[in-house]
């Protein structure tokens, strides 16, 4: 995907889900979503054409280092396919690289969201991912899935990215924030920072966050965050085991204006997420509570260096779109 900077989107709604249910199987599938309203959606329509194609960098048909991986079962279902979400393509991810086309006949689309996915994630970031996807969406309503990321092994040391194929071209210049965002709830859901809970850990044997899918670890760069930004009080409100919506977080978003909108006020997790992808895309805050939370990042070189990348690719600065809280 090319990015066009003179293209500036007037906003932007994002949103994620949490689990609705504490089954094991689909705990392990549970999906992190990323919403956008469908009255943006067709707003980013007539944006699109702002962008100019750029040329692959590989064949979409035959894309990648020409590989394979045993361990994801890539078919519809086995990537999630419902009701409403029908998984159109996927590629398996090998070491961190593109590999074969495991689903459907492979999309420009997704090859080029990787491309720009790869340019903004240096040395071993994408080396937990193990499939990448794109699907199509029947869902109504207010909000739509963008993209969302699940665990794709029981340990949670592996992950599926999946990305609505119809608003990754919609995105336009905001994709590379869908795809920071996206990245950070697979380097915060790791072991070392996530105790899964289908490996026996509770709730209430949480001494730090539950986040309905295990305990964060004492030295977590989630219970980090917590820390900084969530009070107790704030905590107290959120419910890790329903799926959180804009409107969860509507009240925190009133009160506090650190908030990148109301969807990032939803959760600790949503919050780190648009964040961080403001601070990879060099997007400036518009108070001092966004200040510091871009701050946080600044002073840890670990996270630093994804904004390092996407500056050396002249990716970003992008224009503050998020809705205003506080
Ligand atoms: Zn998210």
């Amino acid at each position: 995907m090319t990015l066009n900077w003179s293209c500036p989107l007037s906003k932007r709604v994002a949103s994620f889900t949490l689990p609705t249910t504490t089954d094991e199987e689909t705990m392990t599938n549970r999906p992190m979503l990323s919403r956008i309203s469908t009255a943006l959606a067709a707003f980013l329509v007539l944006l699109a054409g702002c962008s100019a194609d750029n040329p692959a960098e590989h064949d979409p048909a035959s894309s990648g280092v020409g590989t394979t991986r045993s361990d994801i079962v890539c078919t519809g279902a086995g990537l999630g396919s419902d009701d409403e979400i029908k998984f159109e393509v996927a590629y398996y991810v090998i070491d961190g690289k593109l590999g074969d086309v495991c689903l459907g006949k492979g999309s420009q689309t997704l090859v080029d969201a990787w491309d720009l996915l790869d340019t903004i994630a240096p040395g071993d970031a994408l080396d937990s991912l193990g499939v990448f996807a794109g699907f199509s969406s029947k869902e109504r309503g207010d909000e739509i899935s963008v993209a969302f990321v699940n665990r794709a092994n029981d340990d949670g040391s592996l992950f599926q990215m999946s990305l609505n194929l119809e608003t990754t071209v919609e995105d336009g210049d905001y994709l590379a924030v869908t795809l920071a965002h996206e990245l950070s709830h697979v380097f915060t859901a790791l072991p070392d920072q996530l105790t899964a809970s289908n490996l026996g850990i509770g709730s209430k044997s949480c001494d730090t966050y539950f986040n309905g899918d295990g305990c964060y670890t004492d030295s977590s760069l989630m219970t980090d965050w917590i820390a900084a930004f969530w009070t107790d009080e704030m905590m107290e409100d959120v419910n890790p085991i329903v799926e959180a919506t804009a409107d969860d977080g509507q009240a925190r978003c009133d009160l506090n204006g650190g908030f990148l909108g109301a969807y990032a006020a939803s959760s600790p997790e949503e919050d780190f997420a648009e964040i961080f992808g403001a601070y990879v895309l060099q997007i400036s805050a518009r108070t001092p509570g966004q200040q510091a939370r871009l701050d946080w990042f600044a002073a840890r070189p670990e996270l630093a260096r994804f904004r390092t990348a996407a500056e050396a690719a002249g990716i970003g600065p992008l224009e503050n779109e998020f809705d205003r809280c506080g």
